[in-house]
């Protein structure tokens, strides 16, 4: 049986149904009943997709790809560099913080982190596609 999501990220998996409305176990998403809504936002059916085929890590998650610049002290050869952007994937809310600790960059040495050219903070929660860029000094953007 199909799962499907809600736009706010709860799964409906039919497997478990859902005891919080009197769903058991075993209902197949199209057989619940249209009064039925997302126990987590409230909405309705019409806002679920089915989840077939969605890339799934082993958190169930799929990850997200970012793209990483450094500048300047900053770049490493084999993590980042500031010609071109070098992609990384990481998994569904990671923050700037979780990027670094990947890259093995120093952290006390980024002194401005930017996403997607806005300057941004370590617990800046990622999203797919953004633009990071990492740099040490004030200015040198
Ligand atoms: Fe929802």
């Amino acid at each position: 049986m199909e799962k499907y999501q809600c736009r706010c990220q709860y799964v409906y998996d039919p497997a478990l149904g859902d005891p919080s409305q009197g769903i058991p176990p075993g209902t197949p998403f199209e057989d619940l009943p249209d009064s039925w809504i997302c126990p987590m936002c409230g909405a309705k059916k019409a806002f679920f997709m089915k989840m077939e085929g969605m890339p799934t890590s082993e958190e169930g998650h799929p990850p997200i790809k970012v793209k990483v610049k450094c500048f300047s002290t900053m770049v490493k050869a084999d993590a980042c560099d500031y010609k071109g952007s070098t992609d990384y994937e990481m998994p569904e809310g990671s923050t700037v913080h979780d990027l670094i600790e990947k890259l093995s960059l120093p952290l006390e040495a980024v002194k401005i982190i930017f996403v997607n050219h806005r300057e941004a903070e370590t617990d800046t929660v990622l999203k797919d596609g953004d633009q990071v860029a990492f740099s040490p000094v004030t200015g040198a953007m």
